[in-house]
């Protein structure tokens, strides 16, 4: 499988070494530190089906895009997506791009960083940029969102 922005093989959940990465199924691109995930990758059913439920709104809506799916080569579209947080308040707005056939979403990493919490006191690095992923995930998988 390769990544749909840069060509670069991805790595699959069982060779990232991150439990999260794995937890969830998450293929990631180690060039550009985009997150691949598929409904049928997805170890947990809460997981699975709430990619089902997105991959509805990819099938007759959204805007085209000029990259393929990496799990089935189909074109992909993109929408916009909020995420309602415990406070009832919306996350701000991220792109995420879904396959028109399967269900398989595309996150570049740049989306993901904006609805990350700022790490205080800590430059930018490999860690933090996983930290921020792992929290994000959080987001994706335990928080109602809303389609726009
Ligand atoms: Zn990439
Ligand atoms: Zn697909």
């Amino acid at each position: 499988m390769l990544c749909p922005r840069d060509g670069t093989p991805l790595v699959s959940p069982a060779d990232s070494g991150k439990s999260v990465f794995s937890r969830n199924g998450i293929f990631h691109c180690p060039t550009c530190a985009g997150l691949a995930l598929n409904s049928n990758a997805a170890s947990s059913k809460i997981c699975s089906e709430k990619l089902e439920s997105m991959h509805d709104g990819f099938k007759d809506e959204g805007t085209k895009t000029e990259i393929c799916c990496p799990f089935c080569d189909s074109d992909m579209k993109v929408r916009d997506f909020a995420f309602r947080k415990i406070d009832g308040s919306l996350t701000e707005l991220i792109e995420i791009d879904g396959c028109t056939k399967c269900s398989s979403f595309w996150f570049d990493s740049g989306e993901l960083q904006r609805l990350s919490p700022p790490i205080e006191g800590r430059h930018e690095n490999s860690k933090s940029e996983a930290r921020a992923l792992a929290v994000v995930l959080d987001l994706l998988f335990h928080l109602p969102y809303v389609m726009l």
